[in-house]
């Protein structure tokens, strides 16, 4: 089965500028963001999250208010028949200095790993900023970078040192780029 990793901020969820989700009633789905699971599941695709939370490491909110975001961004995706195969967080800060905060690929290759793949180069990741194109090219990983988040427009990307395989204004553009590259059921096309 494909594997797909996704960022969660500004990918599935509103980015909040120089803030964070620190509560449930500051998680907001992306419009279509649901929609665009719902059809990467029902396609067969593994999907998988990996985000930064340095808010965690920062004391700005707990890790138990992050879980609680989390179980119950689940319950509303499960409810529309979306499975979440594992969600990857790191909390700490650039201070800590860990393997895992984007851009390093710590959690994608914790993903590859878990998930057994053998080839990584077949796998998406989707995020919104260069740190996470970073990250996925630090994996091995196809990228595709969603505008509907920290990026603001495809201009901006033009000086970014790693370019994303692609650019897709949000989730719902993403996963008909993957589904259009990808044949999960039969292989490579
Ligand atoms: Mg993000
Ligand atoms: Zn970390």
């Amino acid at each position: 089965m494909e594997l797909i990793i996704l960022d969660r901020d500004g990918v599935i969820c509103r980015f909040r500028p120089g803030d964070y989700a620190k509560t449930w009633e500051e998680f907001e789905f992306l419009p279509g963001s649901i929609q665009a699971l719902q059809k990467l599941s029902a396609a067969g695709f593994t999907l998988t999250i990996a985000s930064n939370q340095a808010g965690v490491g920062k004391g700005i909110y707990s890790g138990q208010a992050l879980q609680d975001i989390t179980q119950r961004m689940l319950k509303v995706l499960a409810s529309h028949q979306v499975k979440i195969a594992a969600v990857y967080y790191c909390v700490h800060t650039d201070e800590n200095n860990c393997d895992c905060r984007k851009p390093k690929p710590g959690m994608l290759l914790r993903a590859l790993q878990e998930f057994e793949v053998k080839d990584p180069a077949r796998v998406f990741f989707i995020g919104d900023a260069a740190t996470d194109v970073q990250a996925g090219r630090n994996a091995g990983v196809r990228t595709i970078l969603v505008l509907s988040g920290k990026t603001g427009s495809a201009t901006e990307v033009t000086t970014w040192p790693v370019q994303p395989d692609f650019i897709a204004s949000d989730l719902s553009e993403a996963a008909e780029i993957i589904t259009a590259q990808t044949r999960p059921d039969h292989g490579k096309v």
